[in-house]
């Protein structure tokens, strides 16, 4: 990945081709935005600058490739060991940094989720910081700059990156990925401007997934019990997924609204269930709308501490069939 492949972010790509072309590099950088922008992809393609035989980045040239490859002896990755970055991997890390570079000028440390450091870990990596060592690089990459060591924050320079615009990323689905309108703009509104997403493992539960669940939930009445519970267990046991699936949902709640609104129909998300749209908002009013909007939010903020999900889906569930 060079420069010129990396979509948006045209600022950052050009503060760190400066400071590179000009022998301004700093010892330590923290690219701090969202999960799924691009940092990781920006963070690989300054090491290509700093390790390229011709300083260009070519993806030619055996540093280049082995970059690409993920086995250059000079570049370094670290990555949570489980839930957190263990103090050990920073030792580790600090031997490495305790030697010459082996085939390029510098080595190059690059820490992916910086906050999953923990205060043993980051304590120790203070030191590093602390003592800039010339042939060394380090990268911090985190969606969660708050999460990290103040200490450690205010000795690398900070680079924040933000969402990709819209139009950005729905030109890429469309003509990169050869996806249909439709699928393009549903991806493009649920993602938020993260490729990851829009790409990932996400897309299936973005366009299939999405529509059965919907599907289920709009099947409910306040007399159907049971499958409210199946649905709400269904749910909850698919704890890593959580986030998304209230935010389709609440993006649906959101689409009826804007329909209940008289809103035209291309201003929605779910531009595949208009009539799915249009049958459920028969049945509802605006403040019946904005309440159940309101009781989405609420669990949402439930959900992100350690509450009994199940019960919080069951609850919520409720609110909106009612
Ligand atoms: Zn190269």
């Amino acid at each position: 990945m060079t420069f010129a492949q990396i979509l948006g972010h045209r600022r950052q790509k050009e503060i760190l081709q400066r400071a590179f072309a000009s022998g301004r590099l700093a010892h330590a950088y923290l690219f701090e935005g969202p999960e799924g922008v691009g940092k990781r992809l920006m963070a690989l393609a300054l090491v290509r600058l700093v390790f390229c035989a011709d300083g260009s980045g070519c993806g030619i040239c055996s540093a280049c490739r082995k970059i690409d490859h993920n086995n250059h002896p000079d570049l370094h990755i670290l990555e949570p060991d489980g839930a957190m970055i263990k103090i050990e991997q920073i030792r580790r890390i600090q031997k490495e940094l305790s030697y010459r570079p082996l085939e390029a000028q510098k080595k190059v440390v690059l820490i992916d989720g910086a906050e999953k450091m923990n205060a043993a870990a980051g304590n120790a990596l203070l030191k590093t910081l602390e003592e800039p060592n010339g042939e060394a690089l380090l990268l911090l990459l985190t969606p969660h700059p708050e999460k990290v060591l103040g200490t450690i924050r205010s000795r690398c320079q900070r680079l924040p990156f933000s969402r990709l615009p819209r139009q950005e990323l729905l030109t890429v689905l469309l003509q990169q990925e050869g996806m249909n309108e439709v699928e393009g703009h549903i991806l493009t509104a649920l993602s938020e401007g993260s490729f990851k997403k829009a790409l990932g493992r996400d897309r299936e539960l973005y366009l299939e997934r999405r529509k059965a669940i919907l599907k289920s939930l709009t099947a409910l009445s306040p007399g159907s019990i049971g499958p409210l519970f199946d649905l709400a267990q269904e749910l909850a046991e698919d704890k890593d997924h959580l986030p998304e699936i209230l935010e389709i949902i609440q993006v649906f709640y959101r689409d009826l609204l804007l329909h209940a609104h008289g809103a035209p129909e291309e201003e929605m998300v779910n531009l595949d269930l208009a009539e799915k749209i249009r049958r459920v908002v028969s049945r509802e009013t605006v403040p019946s709308l904005l309440r159940k909007l309101d009781a989405i939010a609420a669990s949402q903020l439930h959900l992100g501490r350690n509450v009994n999900r199940q019960l919080a889906i069951e609850v919520l569930l409720m609110r909106l069939v009612a």
